[in-house]
């Protein structure tokens, strides 16, 4: 996960802040088992809530075969998969990233980034340690190329995690910081409970996901931002240690699904910013996922094990930009490079701004019931509040 780091230009919930913060309502809800003294202190550092895994199979010698992302790790027992939060107990499968966040932060929906999504809203985001990637460039690998026991954990159970995206006012929670497939279970419990309180329930992902879980995790995901990290497979194999090909399934699932979609492509300087590979994508977004569909070029700084880079020159943001508008996408953006125009959303009918942004900060909406206030048309989005 390259973007959307958690302690940047935010506010950051410490520990201590978020508890103070939500201990009225934490302490008005009903964990069973557990006293006020365990909800207002905490668990702290490598705290770990195993729960049974889902999405696995049964083999021989007490070995299990995880089927929640394409990687397919085979774990003995005592072992864990390469996403080190997956475990393999005598046989039984266990999830060691549910419930324990090591990451809490409100933060503007537009960070995630999502730019069709409740503009000028926060967003609740949590994230526990981990990652089914070994991205070069992460941002946030302090926590994603982390184990849970290393990390400091809050002890947030999915009600808590509704309780205080309502406390803060957020109108979304947000799965995201690391790749989010790999708390799955956490993900689809708060999101089954966020359903129910009217909060919508958003994921930035890598799309390395299988498509059964994938298929049972749309029943609760109102959008997804994914990462497109390039749109060659020896890219995601040697920098990302990852495939093309499942992300490009699950981006068309997504669309299938009806789950709000946009598209992140960190461009990095002479790995994925050839012309002819950017054109290519925009071909491939255009033509399979629709000429709507949001997608942002972000800006890569040197990062994580990318030091020896510069940062992506703007003008060859500004090449990717017109050699998507030229593929027939409408909605284009450029990201990590506060003030450039191209942070605006631009009415694909009338060509007029219907919302002004600067940085991650929403600036106006000249918006309508979701159209357009100039021409009417409707613009893809989520732009009111669940009921
Ligand atoms: S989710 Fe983790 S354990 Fe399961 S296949 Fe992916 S990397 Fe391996």
């Amino acid at each position: 996960m390259h973007m959307d780091p958690p302690a940047q230009g935010s506010w950051r919930l410490s520990r201590r802040t978020f508890v103070r913060g939500t201990l009225c309502s934490l302490a008005l809800l009903a964990v069973p088992g557990r006293s006020r003294a365990d909800l207002t202190l905490g668990p702290g550092k490598g705290f770990l809530n195993p729960q049974p895994a889902l999405f696995f199979r049964a083999l021989a010698g007490k070995q299990v075969k995880c089927l929640l992302c394409p990687r397919g790790c085979e774990v003995a027992p005592g072992d864990r998969g390469a996403c080190g939060v997956r475990e393999n107990r005598d046989g039984h499968y266990y999830t060691l990233a549910y419930g324990n966040p090591c990451a809490v932060h409100v933060d503007p929906v537009e960070k995630k980034p999502f730019f069709h999504v409740l503009p000028g809203t926060s967003s609740f985001s949590i994230a526990t340690a981990g990652c089914n990637m070994r991205c070069k460039f992460c941002q946030n690998w302090e926590i994603s190329q982390a184990r849970p026991e290393a990390t400091s954990n809050f002890d947030l159970p999915p009600d808590k995690v509704v309780a205080g995206a309502k406390e803060q006012g957020s109108l979304s929670i947000a799965h995201t910081y690391v790749e989010p497939v790999i708390f799955y279970e956490y993900m689809l419990a708060v999101g089954q409970r966020a359903k129910k309180a009217g909060i919508l329930n958003l994921c930035h992902s890598n799309g390395f996901i299988n498509p059964e879980p994938l298929e049972k995790l749309t029943g609760v995901l109102d959008a997804a931002c994914i990462d497109l990290k390039a749109f060659n497979n020896n890219f995601y194999q040697s920098l990302a240690d990852g495939q093309l090909k499942p992300v490009l399934s699950t981006l068309k699932t997504l669309r299938a699904r009806r789950v709000h979609l946009e598209i992140v492509n960190l461009l990095i300087p002479t790995h994925n910013d050839r012309p002819g590979e950017i054109t290519a994508m925009c071909r491939w977004i255009h033509d399979n996922l629709g000429p709507l569909t949001p997608l942002h070029f972000s800006r890569f700084y040197p990062m994580h094990k990318m030091l020896d880079l510069n940062p992506t020159p703007v003008s060859t943001l500004e090449k990717a930009y017109d050699l998507a508008r030229q593929a027939g996408l409408k909605y284009v953006y450029i990201g990590n490079l506060p003030g450039h125009e191209a942070e605006n959303t631009f009415c694909h009918a009338c060509g007029k701004v219907v919302i002004a942004r600067q940085g991650y900060q929403t600036r106006e909406v000249r918006l309508r019931d979701g159209n357009c206030s100039h021409c009417g048309t409707g613009i893809p989005g989520i732009w009111e509040k669940k009921a």
